[in-house]
């Protein structure tokens, strides 16, 4: 897997830094959180190829996060895309979009499917090889926090130990690799256990914007190999991010410590700071390894 920032700023770009989006390619498949006005742009810089994308995933409808997304899909549009986009977000998503197309005048040949999050979040999708959860988080407007969560996969296939075991190379192997037994000519039955090592753990990447500290973004980045956390905020300004709903970096470090994250990325930084080094020494005393995002700061996992 692999992470590539496209915009790390909060509210208004700057100079330096887009507005809020991330993606996250995995197997040839593109995951966007978010779409920040110039996502498209910033996609154009990255080597990643936007029609490969699969998932949008919203956050919520402050405009920072959302204006991108037209732009996108009508440059989508013009790359003749066909296969089907799977977009998620709060209720007023599909409006939004739908809306845009038909004031605007466009069309779009390719499926759009729009699942809208109510309530406290939901399994948005349960695939074979990976699941996607949305959780509720506590900001100005109903707001989602993601986790996009592969499944565990099956120990590495030990051919020396199947040749061993008389196991003749064939079908017999791909149905040892799903787990199930088999039985030989001979009468013998082998275990999946005898010929695959120990089962692969599959990675969690979190993605919490824009919020409170809060109980769903501890759910969401429990246990995660990356969790991309807001962080608008330094520690003296504790009082303009509890009035405005965000975090400070020291807030965000907590939520990565207490829910055990193996690595945490800060992002949407208030346009206010030039330097980012004194959030991400703020938050290392809570929380390490911690990096600030900047624009195109890729992360491999
Ligand atoms: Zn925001
Ligand atoms: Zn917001």
């Amino acid at each position: 897997m692999q992470v590539v920032f496209l915009g790390t700023s909060s509210a208004t770009p700057t100079p330096r830094r887009f507005l809020p989006a991330a993606v996250l390619a995995r197997q040839g498949e593109l995951f966007l959180f978010d779409c920040g006005e110039g996502t498209q742009i910033r996609f154009r810089k990255s080597r990643l190829k936007f029609t490969r994308l699969t998932w949008i995933l919203i956050s919520h409808m402050h405009g920072d996060h959302v204006t991108g997304l037209l732009g996108l899909l009508m440059s989508l549009q013009m790359a003749e895309r066909q296969e089907p986009l799977r977009i998620v977000g709060p209720a007023g998503l599909q409006d939004y979009v739908l809306m845009n197309k038909r004031l605007l005048r466009t069309d779009f040949t390719f499926p759009l499917e729009f699942t809208e999050v109510a309530g406290e979040g939901a399994l948005v999708y349960d695939g074979p090889e990976y699941v996607i959860e949305a959780g509720l988080l506590q900001h100005r407007v109903p707001c989602y926090g993601y986790a996009v969560a592969e499944k565990d996969r099956p120990g590495v296939f030990d051919l020396a130990a199947a040749a061993a075991l008389g196991v003749p190379v064939g079908p017999l192997f791909g149905q040892l690799q799903q787990g199930r037994s088999v039985t030989l000519d001979d009468g013998q039955v082998v275990r999946p256990e005898q010929v695959l090592g120990p089962p692969r753990p599959g990675m969690r990447v979190a993605y919490v914007s824009d919020t409170r500290p809060c109980r769903n973004a501890l759910v969401l980045a429990r246990g995660a190999d990356l969790l991309i956390h807001e962080a608008t905020f330094a520690g003296e300004l504790a009082d303009e991010a509890r009035a405005k709903r965000h975090c400070t970096a020291t807030e965000a470090a907590e939520i990565a410590r207490q829910a055990g994250a193996k690595r945490l990325v800060l992002t949407h930084f208030s346009p206010r700071y030039l330097d980012l080094e004194p959030l991400r020494a703020e938050a290392a005393t809570t929380f390490e390894p911690v990096e600030c995002a900047h624009d195109l700061f890729e992360v491999e996992l």
